[in-house]
Parts: C-alpha cells; structure tokens; sequence
C-alpha cells in the first residue's frame, strides 16, 4: 500500500513540474509571437545576411551572427538601433 503511494507520488510530481515548464514555454512562445517581434535584414561584412531582431518596444535586442552569440552585442545590432532610435 505504502509503496503504490510513494511511488505515485514520486511520478506525479515530475510530472507537474514538466506541465508547468511546458506550459511557460509556450505563454513565451506566444508572449514573443503576439509582441510580433520586429526583423531587420543586415548584410555582414563577407556578404552574410544576419537577422536582427527586437520587440515593439526596440527593446530584447537579438543577431544570429556569431558576434552577437558571443559578446551578445554587435554592430548589426547598432545599426539598426542607430536607425530606429535615431529619428
Ligand atoms: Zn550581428
């Protein structure tokens, strides 16, 4: 008796646990989508198109270029600041 409950209980929390990360990726996945993020196309300096992306509110600022990844900042990224702060 003892051991079906223990071990239901071992299952069942795992298990909410994993709902609720489920859950909140996709209130993120959504909160991103309905936000409709904003992506701009730059050309690298070897002729590579990065994307750079934002929020509405030119905020949460994103590249795919490897310098982005690395440092988490690049100048695609401010060029594009450049274009949407500056006026
Ligand atoms: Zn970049």
């Amino acid at each position: 008796m003892s051991v079906d409950w223990k071990h239901s209980d071992w299952i069942r929390k795992p298990s909410k646990m994993e709902t609720y990360l489920r859950e909140q990726q996709k209130k993120l996945a959504k909160t991103i989508k309905d936000e409709a993020r904003q992506a701009f196309k730059v050309e690298g300096s070897k002729g590579n198109v990065y994307s750079v992306t934002c929020d509405k509110n030119h905020d949460n600022w994103g590249c795919t270029c490897p310098g982005f990844n690395f440092r988490g900042k690049c100048k695609h990224v401010s060029k594009i600041q450049k274009t949407t702060q500056g006026g």
